[in-house]
């Protein structure tokens, strides 16, 4: 799946230059780090050609967009945050192959992957005025793509959307809302080889910190450790990436078939 992505005409959104389909399915997903949600997310969107919303990404981009601010990330003042952010000129690349985050036409997709980002990440989705600004984006996301008709770039062509509030606050009419889980083992091992390269134990203990940390820093403002109602779970701790992507699908179909 690839074309040529499409000039700049919407603010937030740009996908490659394919016909539309509608109406899309909507599929969404939380987990911990580690669960393996991104991974999973993109495979499934590539294969059933579906957009794909990381939000996990607009919070990282939104702190990047605070440290280039200046601000300070470490006691931070929870307005000019919040008012830094709403400024945040942000443009979601929603191609499953190739996912980019732009800030200002700057692609910032490697940037926010940095470690030292990732610990200060919590302070900026932390502040309840950043989850509404970034939250009211991701619904006209999820909303437009799902919507034949919309003036969107994909016109109802359908997404996957991941996160830790996306199930129980983003995307609750989703068509398949998912929870995927790991044991704590898997889920460092996945993060030390990804971060890393490697799971062994200096990896892992490296590692720890951070996932454990984050887990707990996030679960201050979102819930993503058990299903809501409605919300279906699945262990991924025993399943190979394959079987995972084949279980979502599965899931899909099933959705699909209800509606
Ligand atoms: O998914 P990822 O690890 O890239 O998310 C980075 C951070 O963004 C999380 O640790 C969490 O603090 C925040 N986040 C959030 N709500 C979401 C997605 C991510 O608060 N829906």
């Amino acid at each position: 799946m690839s074309g040529p992505i499409e000039p700049v005409t919407d603010p937030v959104v740009r996908w490659p230059d394919l016909p539309p389909r509608g109406p899309g399915v909507v599929v969404a997903l939380d987990g911990p780090a580690g669960s393996g949600k991104s991974t999973v997310s993109r495979r499934v969107a590539a294969e059933r050609s579906l957009a794909y919303l990381d939000t996990g990404a607009m919070y990282r981009a939104a702190t990047h967009w605070c440290l280039t601010g200046g601000l300070d990330l470490e006691s931070p003042d929870a307005d000019a945050v919040a008012a830094r952010v709403r400024e945040m000129p942000l443009t979601m690349v929603l191609d499953p192959e190739r996912p980019r985050v732009l800030v200002d036409e700057d692609d910032v997709s490697e940037a926010i992957r940095a470690p030292e980002l990732t610990r200060r990440v919590a302070a900026v989705a932390s502040n309840l005025a950043v989850r509404a600004d970034l939250g009211e984006r991701q619904r006209r996301i999820v909303v437009d793509e799902s919507t034949p008709g919309q003036d969107s770039v994909s016109d109802g062509r359908g997404v996957v959307t991941e996160g830790r509030d996306v199930t129980t606050v983003i995307a609750t009419d989703a068509d398949l809302r998912l929870l995927l889980t790991a044991s704590e083992e898997a889920r460092l091992a996945r993060r030390a080889k990804e971060v890393r390269g490697s799971s062994d134990a200096a990896a892992l203990a490296a590692t720890r910190a951070e996932v454990l940390g984050r887990d707990k820093a996030d679960s201050a403002t979102t819930s993503f450790t058990v299903a809501a109602d409605g919300v279906t779970t699945l262990d991924t701790s025993d399943l190979t990436l394959d079987e995972v992507v084949a279980a979502v699908l599965g899931l899909i179909d099933d959705a699909k078939g209800r509606r």
